[in-house]
């Protein structure tokens, strides 16, 4: 069988596993203290971090491919953030250190590689990125995840998703599955092959689990217990950060992933999505917005046509939508 966009999956699985080492030293060294302040830089740091990391391979690799990713250098480059960007630089060299001189790696490099990020309107093919998502999680020590996608003629053709807190990158290739293999060898070799991920069969509402955000901000955590209740799930939420839900989904470890919008006038970021909804849907599961449209990723940064996001293992799919349609969830006219 003929392998499309081969050299597109390794350059991205490589890309985000290494953002995530760096993600992880920068959360290593993060004290109590820290915490206790209620500090944020060290996700800025891991943000920029991850971010310049993943643009320099990609500019190595695909030079002339555009890159919508959450964040740009604009705030690092503030005289008055010239420590953050010190910290940036220092885990950056840190990384690269091993594989080639880092004598060249210098601020300014490391902000316009951050920079490359900065496309917004839509092209015919392009990467999204979401270099650190789940910036909570990344502080409380539990899940985030380092997202990125090939976008092609509007539909997500490449994905990779470094889950350390699951000690997994997943990834997947339109129409040849999804799998998963160990964050932390680069040598799939010695870490064994990639593991084929498979959504769940479960159908039985008694049996199932729903995932959803940990902030209600980010999803409607009581007309999740509504759809739950009409369906029959009595399992409680397994609530995480980040698109480790999708992860979650796709490997079978529960069954459904709701996100109902909080607000009318909120649109769901692309790099929030495109990876995990391919890994989903590779794996066999069902992705679809609350009114069952699937999601369109030629808008630009928002998935402006979409209303929250509904993942299932497909079985359970009609089912979830249809209490979403009862309870006229995600109804209400953008103010
Ligand atoms: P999660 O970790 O699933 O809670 O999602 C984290 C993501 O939620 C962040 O990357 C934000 O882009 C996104 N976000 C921020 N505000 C909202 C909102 N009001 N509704 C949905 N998602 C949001
Ligand atoms: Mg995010």
């Amino acid at each position: 069988m003929s392998r499309r966009y081969e050299w597109e999956r390794e350059v991205a699985v490589e890309a985000v596993r290494e953002a995530a080492r760096l993600c992880r030293a920068v959360r290593e060294e993060i004290s109590p203290e820290i915490l206790a302040k209620k500090d944020k830089s060290p996700v800025t740091v891991a943000d920029f971090g991850s971010q310049a990391l993943v643009a320099r391979t990609l500019a190595e690799a695909f030079p002339d491919d555009p890159i919508i990713a959450e964040e740009d250098s604009a705030e690092l480059r503030l005289p008055g953030n010239a420590p953050l960007l010190d910290q940036v630089l220092r885990h950056v060299r840190n990384i690269r250190a091993e594989g080639d001189s880092t004598d060249s790696i210098d601020a300014g490099q490391v902000c316009a590689w951050i920079d490359r990020g900065g496309t917004s309107a839509y092209r015919d093919r392009f990467w999204t990125l979401d270099p650190i998502d789940g910036t909570k999680g990344f502080l409380r020590g539990e899940q985030y995840a380092v997202a990125l996608a090939l976008i092609v003629e509007g539909q997500v053709a490449v994905a990779a998703l470094a889950c350390p807190g699951l000690d997994a990158v997943f990834y997947a290739v339109r129409d040849e599955g999804a799998f998963g293999v160990p964050v932390e060898s680069g040598d799939d070799d010695a870490a064994g092959p990639p593991v084929h991920v498979r959504v769940s069969g479960r159908d039985d509402p008694a049996a199932v689990r729903f995932c959803e955000s940990v902030e209600s901000g980010h999803s409607a955590h009581g007309d999740a217990a509504s759809v739950a209740g009409r369906l029959g799930m009595t399992a409680p939420p397994l609530r995480m950060d980040s698109q480790a839900k999708y992860a979650v989904v796709a490997r079978g470890e529960a069954d459904i992933y709701l996100r109902l919008p909080t607000r009318a006038d909120y649109r769901e970021k692309i790099w929030d999505h495109a990876a995990g909804a391919l890994i989903v849907a590779e794996a066999g599961g069902t992705v679809t917005d609350v009114h069952g449209k699937p999601l369109e990723f030629h808008h630009g940064r928002e998935l402006i046509a979409n209303r929250g996001v509904i993942v299932t293992n497909g079985r359970l799919h009609d089912r979830v939508l249809g209490a979403i349609r009862e309870l006229r969830i995600g109804e209400e006219s953008p103010v």
